[in-house]
């Protein structure tokens, strides 16, 4: 093969590569610098989205550059059953440091589905230690991610992804319904009710498994990929967690996608005023310089295990390993000495603005919602029925093609209403994003709509 520069489509296609299609070649990216992915087409994207809201200290960052490459000649690789390196240590001290009167210990793995697989193990093995061995069962919630391992999967209630593998996923695995507010609370409703009906159906789910038999329920604090960034009603977390602790079972959020700051706080339970059991994260917690996922853990289960066994059985080669950690640590150094936070909340701001200042007007512009750099645009066919766009248009994917084509990436989202359908796309940039870019981000969506429109 030739350079990077002269691989063409076919040779793309055609290589011994596994892509995510068999029968669509990826663009090549032969260079990321900021908020820029350079194709080798000659293309220049401005990144709306950070790939699946991964990024928060831009692309290819010298310092974070910096920091990888020295940690290699420091310490290359270490195995974490002799041995620790100080910059993983480090991360976990700064991580929690904020956080000491609330949090624990933190646990580093590779990836949010590995964090997902851990939660599950940890919470079950919280309950084998206090000898109450048949609290094994979970529940989550449709229209939910929580990665592709088993475990997460099986907390999945994402149709597109479950499907073939439905006959070896656990029936320990149940669900209630999303919280989502803009489709399925009742025209007669007040929040307050809807939340409480929300709440009665986990409690009724509880009773139905048997509340000896139910470990843990899983939600996403905001819901990312599946529905588009869907932020619970108000009061939604507090009753959930009440309803938890009634019956032992464990409270876990996923903020593999919304935590780590991409909603203004680090942690997206900090605006939901309650602090869940175990908390997941990933993502924009290490900006893909490194695979890098956490499970942040809380005293009352680091006491059980302390007084039981002692140790979390569950072990990777690669668990916290010290590239990631190194990665992790520059950037959250970046982003707190950078006051990155505070620009997620006053672009965020902004972004909410121009949202729905530029789309609103769309026939097909259902919703706009979100928190932070962490945004959602809904399409429907019927604003006033919310009746979706024909599935089979695919039309969340192809608006985010056409916004792709005038060189604006954001990430797209099907199935939104139900698992089957419904479409809208996800808007999350860097950390430290300008309003001149958001203004093109919006703009950009805007005449990409339009393009879906005249087609
Ligand atoms: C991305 C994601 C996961 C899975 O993380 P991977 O790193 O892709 O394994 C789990 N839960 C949520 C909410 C996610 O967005």
């Amino acid at each position: 093969m030739t350079k990077d520069s002269h691989l063409s489509s076919k040779d793309v296609l055609e290589s011994s590569l596994l892509h995510r299609s068999l029968t669509a070649a990826p663009a090549i990216v032969t260079k990321t610098s900021g908020p820029y992915l350079y194709l080798s087409n000659g293309e220049k994207i401005l990144d709306g989205c950070g790939g699946a809201a991964v990024i928060s200290v831009g692309h290819s960052n010298p310092e974070v550059v910096k920091a990888v490459s020295d940690q290699l000649s420091q310490v290359s690789y270490i195995h974490t059953s002799d041995y620790t390196t100080s910059v993983s240590e480090k991360l976990a001290n700064k991580l929690l440091e904020k956080y000491q009167d609330k949090l624990s210990k933190v646990y580093f793995v590779n990836s949010g589905s590995e964090a997902n697989e851990a939660a599950v193990k940890l919470a079950t093995q919280y309950f084998f230690e206090q000898g109450k061995t048949s609290k094994s069962h979970f529940i989550s919630r449709n229209q939910s991610y929580h990665g592709n391992c088993l475990a997460g999967l099986s907390l999945s209630g994402f149709p597109a992804r479950r499907v073939p593998y439905e006959q070896i996923i656990s029936d320990i695995f149940h669900k209630v319904d999303p919280a989502y507010e803009y489709r399925y609370k009742h025209k007669a409703e007040t929040t307050e009710e809807y939340v409480k009906r929300l709440a009665d159906q986990l409690e009724q789910e509880i009773l139905q498994i048997g509340p000896e038999n139910v470990a843990g329920f899983f939600a996403e604090t905001v819901v990312g990929a599946t529905t588009g960034c869907v932020t619970a009603p108000k009061g939604y977390f507090k009753a959930i967690q009440k309803v938890c602790q009634k019956y032992d079972v464990l409270l876990i959020l996923d903020e593999i996608m919304c935590g780590s700051g991409r909603t203004g706080t680090f942690f997206a339970w900090e605006q939901e005023g309650i602090v869940p059991d175990i908390t997941t994260a990933g993502k924009a917690l290490g900006s893909g310089y490194s695979p890098l996922a956490a499970v942040f853990i809380t005293p009352k289960i680091i006491d059980v295990l302390k007084k039981g066994s002692s140790a979390f059985v569950n072990g990777h080669t690669y668990q916290c390993f010290s590239l990631s950690s190194a990665a992790g640590l520059a950037v959250q150094t970046i982003i707190e000495r950078d006051g990155l936070l505070t620009n997620v909340l006053e672009m965020g701001t902004y972004l909410e603005i121009k949202l729905k200042e530029k789309l609103s007007q769309f026939d097909i512009v259902g919703d706009i919602r979100g928190r932070g750099l962490f945004w959602g645009v809904e399409f429907v066919k019927d604003k006033r029925t919310l009746e979706p766009l024909d599935p089979s248009l695919k039309s969340g994917p192809k608006i985010q093609s056409l916004i792709l084509k005038r060189g604006v990436a954001v990430y797209p989202g099907f199935g939104t209403k139900d698992g089957y359908s419904g479409d809208h796309i996800l808007i999350a940039p860097s950390f430290d994003v300008t309003k001149d870019q958001i203004d093109i981000i919006v703009d950009t969506i805007a005449q990409g709509i339009t393009d879906y429109i005249d087609i």
